[in-house]
């Protein structure tokens, strides 16, 4: 009777912390997303790859004070809590945090 009482409150337990668990997901995947893989590298083309790798783009930055969030050709995208946003020059997704050697201070 003792096992099956702990199994019927650790059920319970568990069960409420579902939701906990499903608001939280939204927070983890823009968490995830703000330091890397803005742009998804299967989606880019292969002269877009190209394109990054020749500019040494990276993703994050966090030693330089040049970053894409403060270059001139960042623009942020509305939903800016995902840490990522449009440059002009990859015309595609970069990370507020990333940085390439076109860097230009706006
Ligand atoms: S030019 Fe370089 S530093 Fe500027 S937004 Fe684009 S990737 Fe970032």
């Amino acid at each position: 009777m003792s096992a099956d009482k702990f199994s019927r409150r650790r059920l319970l337990q568990l069960a409420l912390r579902l939701p906990l668990f499903a608001a939280a997901a939204p927070l983890i995947t823009a968490c995830s997303r703000s330091g890397t893989n803005c742009a998804d590298p299967d989606l880019l083309t292969t002269s877009e790859i190209q394109l990054r790798k020749t500019l040494e783009y990276v993703e994050l930055a966090p030693d330089r004070p040049e970053n894409c969030v403060n270059c001139e050709f960042f623009t942020s995208e509305t939903d800016t809590a995902s840490g990522c946003g449009h440059c002009e020059l990859f015309n595609g997704a970069v990370s507020a945090g990333g940085y390439c050697t076109s860097w230009a201070n706006s």
